[in-house]
């Protein structure tokens, strides 16, 4: 076997980057402050210049960030809010911990919410709609605000999957009132570690999250509201102030990659692959292909020394929390076809090539 290719090897870091990183360890063992400070400050002003969003608040990872997102828009018990029926379960289970009930929605045959069946899930009790921009692919975010522009309904970019990804030019996490970005590993920003934020173009929602992920105090010993403890870790907002650094390349790099994949793969008549940006914005963070023959051509790739993953294999509304008896047609044929091909900056164009050789390989109907 001439290749083995994990999905996603972490430890493939250059070294120049584990040595900054290495630096930045020991300069924060020594000036001895673990928790709050100047890194986390730092991290959270490069957030903000970033999304040009007059604030940013770090916080301990992706699946608190849109938990506070809930709290600070005061959703709560009896209020309704409207879900993709495919995202990673974070994106239910928040809206469950705050007491409210997720209401399912299909997805359209990328995986992203279908606007167009937003009149069919809408009620007196919505409160709010979670958009997911799933794999680093957009919602049509022009639309979905257009939608409740006339309706007293909120809107949470769940952007963990879409760090730096744009939509005519705009970020992921400045359509909505507020937007929740991941740093967990694997995402196209990853920490050693867990890390979240949260981000608003709205300046006055700053001092609610900044109270909620800390106890609901914003002086010491005051506290006002019943919070939590959601603080970002030091180490990683200064692991992460560090990694931010190489982001634009490694952006490059997977869109590099992604192309070939489009260019070697596009006349394999029993695959589809993923749509591409009307205008190149995305940012590669999955390469999530599609096929009906999904689980032999994952097995057999696998034997071909080449690890795939299935995001998601189960529609949430099917997990045993958050059945609901309903039915999500594309949903469910989405979970039963999609593969996500190994994609990220580390791999090696031949070890991309590889993986296209091994596909065009595969004949559908002998193998079995
Ligand atoms: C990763 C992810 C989250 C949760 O982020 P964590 O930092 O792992 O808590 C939420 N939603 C989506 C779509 C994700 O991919």
């Amino acid at each position: 076997m001439p290749f083995n290719i994990p999905f996603l090897d972490l430890a493939r870091y250059p070294e120049d980057l584990k040595n900054s990183l290495r630096e930045k360890f020991s300069e924060m063992l020594n000036a001895g402050l673990f928790s709050g400070g100047k890194e986390v400050a730092v991290f959270e002003h490069k957030l903000s210049l970033y999304h040009e969003s007059p604030f940013a608040v770090a916080c301990a990872n992706g699946t608190d960030a849109l938990e506070i997102a809930l709290r600070a828009l005061r959703i709560g018990p009896g209020d309704e809010v409207i879900v993709p029926a495919i995202s990673w379960v974070s994106t239910a289970e928040v809206v469950c911990l705050v007491g409210a009930k997720p209401i399912f929605i299909d997805v359209d045959q990328t995986g992203l919410i279908d606007t167009s069946k937003l009149d069919l899930v809408i009620s007196a009790r919505t409160k709010a709609i979670i958009p997911v921009h799933l794999y680093g692919q957009m919602v049509d975010m022009p639309r979905l605000m257009k939608y409740v522009s006339d309706k007293s309904i909120k809107v949470i970019e769940d952007a963990a999957q879409a760090f730096g990804c744009q939509l005519h030019g705009k970020m992921a996490g400045t359509w909505g009132d507020l937007g929740c970005l991941s740093f967990y590993p694997s995402k196209n920003l990853g920490a050693l570690g867990e890390a979240g934020a949260i981000i608003s173009q709205q300046a006055e929602y700053e001092t609610e999250i900044r109270s909620l992920i800390n106890h609901g105090q914003l002086l010491r010993d005051e506290h006002l509201t019943v919070g939590k403890n959601a603080r970002i870790d030091t180490l990683q907002a200064g692991f992460l102030n560090v990694l931010f650094e190489s982001f634009e390349a490694w952006q490059q790099k997977r869109k590099y990659l992604a192309n070939i994949y489009w260019e070697s793969l596009k006349d394999v008549a029993w695959l589809t692959l993923p749509p591409k940006a009307i205008d190149g914005s995305y940012n590669f963070h999955l390469y999530t292909i599609q096929t009906t023959f999904r689980n032999k051509l994952k097995d057999f790739l696998k034997n071909s020394g080449i690890q795939t993953v299935i995001h998601y294999p189960t529609p949430i509304p099917k997990m045993i929390p958050y059945n609901d008896g309903q039915t999500y047609p594309n949903a469910e044929r989405i979970c039963n076809e999609i593969l996500s091909l190994p994609l990220n900056p580390w791999l090696t164009e031949n070890e991309v090539l590889y993986i296209c050789e091994s596909i065009k390989k595969f004949n559908p109907n002998s193998y079995f």
